[in-house]
């Protein structure tokens, strides 16, 4: 494996590599707690300084006329210096956040489809004739928001940041990306990348940094149009009632606590293979992890006892080994709260049926094994409420109705698993699923052309998609006469 250079420190602020002025970062690996780089974040002062870079470029007629098909190259370049620094990524990315090298390689390749798909929607948008009720032409197009601030959290760095920047420059915003404090590295990279591929200085901007200081400051700027934003849904309830002062629009991709559904008839193997992936990769970090499992009780107990036996075997360890499946958790905090929540458990009354600690000879790692707790009801609180970590809540159930009832009794509504081979069956259950996504066999799959949002506590609004990049324009209505005749209202000439 090759070892590349951390990027080095500075913020991106308004198209400037300065260092920052505000509480300072430290970038460690998970593995081990060593240090990757220590940085000073931005304040309020270089929040300031960005803002204004950007309003002066997303000023520039060469950017707010530049046509969709300059603008889509454009995407097209980033993609292809994603594609160029792929390895060096996903080097920087495992060390920031731990997380496998595999999976940030992949994360990397989906940026630079982000970018791709973008472009590719971009250049095929069309604005709508609308009907006339008169001697006039009606249109209806789209014009940018202006400034967008782009909010996001340690988990997937690269892949959220994507999805945000892609499609709210595509639809020619300037944007202000704050990524979380844990992983500052790599939304740097991105700029770098950006600069390299010739997007004029000041339509983006990078400021790792406090949420309640340079985070707060780009949401309540009045110069900012929209924030979007992923992450916690207590974070993302405060962002929205800031918002709601400013009559900004805010998109919002929140928490989950996702329920997966096992029919007596599923195929076991499979089935097995798809909820440890969809529980225990990224090590649980996950907004869609599948941490609810119900199991229909003719097969529960079968079903449980061969789940935990196959748990067992996945190889928990250095995020740089290919062999790798459940790498640290970010950072040892986080890991700490995950094993307080699993203590709280206990004392409820769960049952440990493996994992529950952190494991033996992996040093001073942030590191907790794959857990499996059974015996508690639906209502308990580690069955409602968001770990994210590598944690399954196992539950009976006995039929459709009660399953379902079951699976939405949750505040929150992102992502849905269904096991069955009874196709009628996965139709009728994945359409009373109160959740933005429902995958049937299969789980924590993703297309960028698909779109991609929560219900109740998940979240507002959807990403990807080819309404992705609407969702950063302003709607505008043009009305032309045609007649070249006075108003008759008006009795004049
Ligand atoms: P978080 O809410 O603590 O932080 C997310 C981002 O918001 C960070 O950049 C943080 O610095 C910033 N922030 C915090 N307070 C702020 C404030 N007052 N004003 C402005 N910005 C502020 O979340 P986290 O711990 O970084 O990430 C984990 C959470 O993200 C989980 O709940 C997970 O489910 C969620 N998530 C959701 C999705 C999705 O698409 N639905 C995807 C990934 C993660």
């Amino acid at each position: 494996m090759t070892a590349f250079e951390m990027p080095d420190g500075r913020l991106h602020v308004g198209g400037v590599w300065e260092a920052g002025t505000g509480a300072e970062i430290v970038s460690t690996f998970p593995a081990d707690g060593s240090e990757n780089r220590r940085l000073r974040g931005a304040s309020r002062a270089d929040g300031e300084r960005a803002i204004a870079r950007a309003l002066k470029a997303q000023a520039d007629p060469a950017w707010r006329g530049m046509k969709a098909h300059d603008r889509a190259r454009l995407l097209h370049r980033i993609a292809d210096g994603i594609e160029a620094n792929l390895d060096r990524i996903a080097f920087i990315q495992t060390r920031d956040t731990g997380k496998t090298l595999r999976e940030t390689t992949a994360l990397a390749a989906s940026a630079a489809g982000t970018f791709r798909y973008t472009a590719a929607a971009l250049e095929t948008l069309d604005d709508a004739l609308t009907v006339p009720r008169g001697d006039y032409l009606t249109m209806s197009v789209h014009e940018p928001l202006g400034l967008v601030a782009a909010i996001t959290p340690w988990n997937s760095p690269i892949a959220s940041d994507a999805q945000k920047v892609a499609p709210a420059l595509a639809a020619g915003n300037a944007v202000l990306l704050k990524p979380a404090s844990w992983s500052p590295l790599v939304a740097l990279e991105l700029a770098r990348i950006a600069q390299a591929a010739g997007l004029p200085a000041g339509l983006l901007s990078v400021l790792p940094g406090a949420g309640r200081e340079i985070g707060n400051l780009l949401v309540e700027h009045p110069a900012v149009g929209k924030v979007s934003f992923t992450g916690g849904t207590a974070t993302g309830r405060t962002l929205a009632r800031q918002a709601a002062e400013k009559l900004m629009p805010v998109s919002l991709e929140l928490g989950g606590k996702s329920p997966t559904i096992v029919f007596e008839d599923a195929d076991i193997d499979l089935t097995i293979a798809g909820i440890l992936y969809g529980v225990f990769s990224s090590t649980g970090q996950s907004c869609i992890a599948g941490t609810r499992l119900f199991v229909q009780r003719s097969i529960h107990d079968r079903f449980v006892a061969r789940l935990v036996a196959a748990t067992r075997t996945l190889k928990v360890g250095d995020p740089f080994d290919p062999a790798t499946q459940v790498a640290p958790m970010v950072h040892v905090d986080h890991r700490d709260g995950v094993a307080a929540m699993v203590d709280a458990a206990r004392a409820e009354g769960a049952e440990v049926l493996c994992g529950g600690a952190v494991p033996e000879g992996l040093g001073q790692g942030a590191y907790f094994l794959p857990t499996i707790l059974a015996g508690l009801p639906n209502t308990a609180t580690i069955c409602r409420e968001e770990v994210f970590g590598p944690v399954l809540c196992v539950l009976p159930f006995e039929d459709e109705a009660d399953v379902i009832a079951q699976a939405n009794d949750n505040a929150y509504g992102l992502a849905c698993g269904i096991w069955t081979r009874d196709f009628p069956r996965a139709w009728r259950v994945a359409r009373a699923i109160t959740t933005g996504t429902v995958w049937i066999n299969t789980y924590k799959q993703f297309s960028i052309a698909t779109p991609f949002g929560g219900e109740k506590d998940a979240g507002i609004g959807r990403e990807k998609g080819r309404e992705g990049i609407r969702a950063y324009m302003a709607q505008k209505s043009i009305y032309l006469d045609l007649t070249g005749r006075p108003m008759p209202w008006a009795r004049w000439p």
